[in-house]
């Protein structure tokens, strides 16, 4: 009965969540899974965030906001950025619900039908989406044969940009390898965005979760400032997943521009969850080192396993991913994985990089040590 837009049949449902929602269909049927398949911190949302949200419900900020968020959230924003280097004002700020929407603005914003948008391979899966949704047609450059850095792929890069590149998206660290980009690779973007004007993403979601390395802002450097959209979210940080709140910076008419789709679409980020953003800026610094050192340990406690039994990681240093090298045909690895083993992890395919699979170290140490002893118990290891 229905005639489906050209646009939505372009696209395929969110391969991590299709993996959860096995997993969590085998854990009703009362199977023991450990699910390493999520993309969310195992850790609650931090109590000075949960009281801040619960006084500005009793506050009574119940309403609609203005369109881009609250003034103080907006600040607070503006005020970490430039933390980073990034010259930032509250005007140039969209408070969005999540990152996602913060993304997905920002593909609709600037991508026309058959705009070349370049992506760097292993991609988070919704950047395929978000540019198909929108109309654009995908470039690749793969960093897999680079134990995922971009530092090495940058002449493939410069092979693959020209003056027809619409957007570049960079996401670092990355979602799904941990791989956090050097200064010299995100230079290179720089140099290569300049010279053939192309405008880009820098999603910086997994920001606060470094560990060995340190992370620089894209829109910091010279040159970048103007083409820059700065995408990121509490999600990860905070562990901030179901209040859903993330942000835009851009410089220029890009707010005004992605400003009319906001607000023809969402409205506003969520009023009291906006009041509790501006405590997570601004009072969590604790809970996010402590967080962060538990990611570092467990990170740590799967290399040392999968060493035990000869398999070497490309480790990244920051998210709380990594990749793990599996059979060529993932996709029945990681189903043997869930079947047999109960062990659930996203194959690589999902993001462009057949022959891994996702791990995600957003769970215990003792629940990774289970999951690293059963894949060995059924072989797959
Ligand atoms: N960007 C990346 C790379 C992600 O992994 C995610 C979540 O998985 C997001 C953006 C969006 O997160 P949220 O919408 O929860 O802020």
């Amino acid at each position: 009965a229905y005639d489906f837009s050209d646009r939505i049949e372009r696209v395929e449902p969110s391969a991590t969540l299709a993996i959860s929602n096995l997993a969590a269909e085998k854990e009703a049927e009362g199977a023991d899974i450990v699910d390493l398949s999520v993309g969310e911190p195992d850790f609650d949302t931090p109590e000075n965030i949960v009281e801040a949200g619960k006084a500005a419900l009793d506050a009574g900020h119940t309403g609609y906001t203005s369109s881009n968020g609250i003034p103080p959230l907006k600040e607070a924003i503006a005020d970490k950025l430039r933390g980073t280097g990034i010259d930032a004002d509250a005007d140039e700020v969209i408070v969005t619900p999540g990152g996602k929407q913060a993304l997905y603005e920002t593909f609709q914003t600037l991508i026309d039908a058959g705009d070349e948008v370049v992506l760097l391979d292993p991609a988070w899966v919704s950047y395929e989406a978000m540019t198909k949704l929108a109309g654009g047609d995908l470039s690749r450059v793969d960093l897999a044969p680079h134990g995922f850095q971009l530092e090495p792929a940058l002449d493939e890069l410069a092979e693959t940009v020209s003056d027809d590149t619409e957007l570049l998206v960079v996401n670092s660290p990355s979602n799904p390898t941990g791989a956090v980009f050097s200064e010299t690779a995100l230079e290179g973007v720089r140099d290569l965005a300049v010279e053939h004007d192309i405008a880009v993403i820098s999603d910086e979601i997994y920001e606060r979760i470094v560990y060995d390395a340190e992370h620089v802002s894209l829109a910091s450097l010279d040159g970048m400032a103007d083409r820059t959209i700065t995408v990121n979210g509490f999600s990860k940080a905070y562990s901030m997943t179901g209040w859903r709140l993330g942000y835009i910076h851009a410089k220029g008419d890009f707010v005004g521009e992605a400003g009319k789709l906001h607000s023809h679409s969402v409205s506003c980020a969520v009023n009291f969850v906006q009041h509790a953003g501006v405590e997570a800026l601004e009072n969590t610094d604790e809970s996010v080192a402590e967080m962060r050192r538990a990611f570092a340990d467990r990170r740590d406690l799967l290399v040392d396993l999968f060493g035990e039994h000869g398999i070497d990681v490309d480790v990244g240093d920051g998210a709380f991913y990594m990749m793990l090298p599996v059979d060529e045909d993932d996709q029945a690895w990681c189903e043997a994985a869930i079947e047999e083993a109960s062990v659930a992890c996203v194959p690589g395919s999902a993001f462009n990089a057949p022959g891994y699979a996702r791990i995600s170290y957003a769970a215990s140490a003792e629940r990774l040590r289970e999951a690293v002893d059963r894949l060995v118990a059924n072989d797959l290891l």
